[in-house]
């Protein structure tokens, strides 16, 4: 009997060793393990799994479903598999990848094994993270895709060059089979550089990482343009070189063109015959000129770049920096502008430019053209073609226009000067029978003779003498009082007469003769011109009334 206890003594202490060992094992293993019982209640779980799930034993033990962690499609599956286990433990899977949601709700890619307990419902179930792994999977699988189809060339280069491996892209870019690029060296894709200097790149690339365009070589030996992006990557135990190729013809082509009409663009800004500048639209800073706008201003490229606006024109208002960037801004802002200006070259000579701003975009940036153009040679001709507007056509004196405006000026500055103003009207003595006895031509002839001996006969530089209309001339006299009035008109009277052409149509002389009304005025402001001119022809009526050839006064001062 004793026996038999002892025995079963024995045995039961064996048991419990049995059962501590399976404790411990249960308890430290490396998975997370748990024991679930037939109705999916889980009765224990280990270390492992707490971490696993985030909950304590407390918490799960007898309390909590296995199904609680896991998605509703997953457990779907995994209850069949339960299901057909009952039957035949060998006809479900006992090894199966699912997710597994734990406390926080994130989600880890777990390796579950079933383990039947022999002759119970129960079964002992260990859940592997293999969250990592699977990334790492998937991550290798995305490289790969990424690598197979990658558009780029993919070349991993040993640091002594050797090629380990290339993409699709690789082999057909360069025209090798993978046995025949991976028995290359990088060196023999290189068309142009030297061994050496392929090195020292490789020694930078796995340092820092380069970027840089080079030839490659393809098998039939042709060659094209790439583009290198060379970095140092760690694979397996060593270093090896990425290198991110990109067959770059395309580019380098566009870049050509770009570069044609770039050299095209030079071309025409240098060959224009007007000054161009390119300037900043913010700053009025002048960032390009074309060669003629050096001949133009007679500065350099690198002088006239260093100057404002303001310098290169006459500097003072209207034409100085503040007026030229009005300009811009409306340029800018509003439309194009056109505007007359006064330039200034490297010798402090002013000249007269006509000049266009318009806003263009430059290589992306918002920039102000400037053309200018040279208008001295119009400039000239304007104010010829002004001059002669001002002319009579037959006479060459001064016309009605130019007496109009200047009598009014001469009345304004004679009442800012506070001098007395003289006009004579003279008209030439029977002259319609001048025309008629001697013809047209002659009458014409004495027309610009009469007017040459008036001009000739006035002294003073202020004076002005023009055809008035007809027969008739008018003579303005600044600063001239009724005494010098009345002393000019005598000599203008005399001088016509004495030039003897001879008029025997004329009643009062046998030659050509005028007749002067004279009129003298201090002004007051307002006066009218209009009232000058009605006294001078009163006069003038006078001294024909009185017998002509002859100069009559009207003094308005007093
Ligand atoms: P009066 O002494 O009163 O001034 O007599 P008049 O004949 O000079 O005056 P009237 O106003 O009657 O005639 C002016 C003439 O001047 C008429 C016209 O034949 C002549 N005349 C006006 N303009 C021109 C011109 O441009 N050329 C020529 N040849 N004659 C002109
Ligand atoms: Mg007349
Ligand atoms: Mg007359």
């Amino acid at each position: 009997m004793k026996t038999i206890i002892t025995d079963l003594q024995q045995t039961a202490a064996k048991l419990q060793a049995s059962e501590e060992i399976y404790q411990s094992i249960f308890e430290t293993t490396g998975t997370a393990m748990i024991i679930v019982e037939d109705d999916t209640t889980i009765s224990m779980i280990n270390t492992e799994f707490r971490k696993l799930s985030g909950y304590s034993k407390d918490e799960v033990e007898n309390k909590l479903s296995w199904t609680k962690f896991f998605f509703e499609d997953d457990l779907k599956i995994m209850l069949e598999y339960k299901q057909a286990r009952f039957n035949d433990p060998n006809a479900a899977p006992n090894k199966y990848e699912s997710r597994f949601i734990n406390r926080h709700g994130n989600v880890r890619n777990v390796l579950i094994n079933v383990t039947m307990f022999t002759g119970t419902r129960r079964c002992v179930v260990s859940l592997m993270d293999i969250t990592y792994l699977k990334r790492a999977e998937e991550g290798l699988q995305r490289y790969q895709i990424l690598f197979k189809y990658a558009r780029d060339i993919f070349l991993f280069v040993h640091c002594d060059g050797h090629i380990i491996e290339g993409n699709d892209a690789a082999l057909q870019a360069y025209g090798y089979t993978r046995e025949e690029l991976t028995s290359l060296s990088i060196y023999d894709l290189r068309a142009l550089e030297t061994v050496s200097i392929v090195k020292e790149q490789i020694e930078q690339a796995a340092q820092k990482g380069i970027l840089f365009e080079t030839i490659h070589r393809r098998k039939n030996g042709s060659t094209f343009p790439v583009e290198v992006s060379s970095q140092g990557t760690l694979m397996g135990n060593g270093n090896v070189l990425l290198n991110v190729i990109r067959d770059i013809t395309d580019r380098k082509h566009a870049e050509e063109i770009i570069k044609i009409s770039e050299a095209n663009y030079r071309t025409i800004f240098n060959s224009v015959s007007d000054a161009i500048f390119i300037l900043d639209i913010g700053s009025g800073k002048i960032l390009d000129v074309n060669n003629k706008t050096c001949e133009m201003f007679g500065y350099s490229q690198e002088e006239i770049k260093q100057l404002s606006i303001g310098e290169i024109s006459l500097g003072e208002p209207p034409y100085d920096n503040e007026h030229a960037k009005k300009y811009m801004k409306k340029a800018v802002q509003v439309k194009p502008q056109i505007f007359e200006w006064l330039a200034k070259k490297n010798t402090g000579k002013p000249f007269w430019v006509e000049v266009t701003f318009k806003r263009i975009f430059l290589n992306d940036c918002c920039r102000l053209l400037s053309v200018v153009h040279d208008i001295t040679v119009r400039k000239k001709i304007e104010k010829e073609l002004r001059r002669l507007s001002f002319l009579d056509g037959l006479t060459g004196i001064a016309n009605r226009r130019y007496f109009d405006k200047n009598l009014e000026k001469e009345l304004k500055q004679a009442v800012r000067s506070g001098t007395p103003l003289t006009l004579i009207m003279c008209d030439i003595d029977y002259f319609k029978t001048y025309n008629d006895t001697y013809g047209h031509l002659a009458g014409d002839k004495c027309l610009i003779k009469v007017a040459n001996t008036l001009q000739r006969t006035l002294k003073r530089p202020t004076d002005i003498v023009a055809r008035y209309g007809g027969e008739e001339f008018a003579v303005i006299l600044p600063s001239t009082g009724i005494d010098g009035a009345a002393r000019v008109a005598e000599r203008l009277r005399a001088r016509i007469e004495s030039l003897g052409i001879d008029h025997c149509g004329s009643l009062t002389s046998n030659y050509i003769t005028i007749s002067l009304g004279v009129a003298t005025i201090y002004p007051e402001p307002n006066f009218s011109s209009v009232a000058l001119i009605n006294a001078a022809d009163q006069a003038l009526y006078q001294a024909k009334e009185d017998g002509r050839n002859r100069a009559k006064l009207i003094d308005l001062c007093g």
